[in-house]
């Protein structure tokens, strides 16, 4: 395997969700899609995951994820602090639990950034949960922008490429897909499905 899957902290059952989990293979553009979303909805709140990985050139702590190391993610996973949180590629990622519920309790609505196991965890934890894949135009596109991002060594590149092909048949699990043929048209597609615009 990969990757691997682990926890998750139940959320209460009051809360009304307006969740929507935004997944797809490593590579596939879902950071991009959900910058431009952001740059055109500033209001539409992303939640930060936590993440034992390095920070590439021009990623901030506190703004892209929030970087920690393996000992204070293991902290967070002791305390229940992480909503879900799954291995991938080598390192952990795991959405940090307070902030989504304070914000499904305001009745705002809330866009998870994650991998397919955390899509799966967190339609176990919250069924309501609108869970949207974000399929890359062709296999060929996909490897084009992986390789392409120049940020990772080859041997995790592999890692990332053998991850996507499970993730894409993962697919038929979601609730709807979009393809990433246009950051802006998958941008607006996905507003549509949060009912921001
Ligand atoms: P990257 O290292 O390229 O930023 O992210 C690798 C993968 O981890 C991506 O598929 C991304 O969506 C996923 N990811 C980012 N944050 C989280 C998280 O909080 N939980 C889970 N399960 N996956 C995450």
């Amino acid at each position: 395997m990969a990757a691997t899957s682990r926890g998750t902290t139940p959320v209460p059952p009051d809360v009304r969700p307006r969740l929507t989990v935004l997944s797809g293979p490593s590579g596939v553009g879902k950071s991009t899609v959900v910058a431009h979303m952001r740059k055109v909805h500033p209001e539409v709140w992303l939640s930060v995951s936590a993440t034992t990985r390095k920070p590439r050139p021009g990623e901030r702590h506190g703004v892209q994820y929030f970087f920690v190391s393996d000992e204070e993610f293991d902290k967070l996973v002791a305390n229940g602090e992480l909503l879900e949180w799954a291995e991938f590629a080598g390192n952990r990622y795991g959405t940090p639990r307070r902030a989504v519920v304070d914000r499904l309790e305001a009745g705002e609505p809330v866009l998870l950034e994650i991998d397919l196991q955390g899509a799966r965890l967190v339609r176990e934890s919250m069924p309501e949960a609108l869970l949207v894949f974000l399929a890359p135009p062709s296999w060929d596109e996909l490897v084009r922008r992986l390789t392409g991002r120049g940020t990772e060594a080859p041997d995790v590149i592999e890692r990332r490429l053998e991850a996507a092909k499970i993730e894409l048949a993962a697919e038929a699990e979601f609730d709807t897909t979009l393809v990433n043929t246009s950051v802006e048209d998958v941008a607006r597609e996905l507003l549509a499905l949060m009912e921001v615009a």
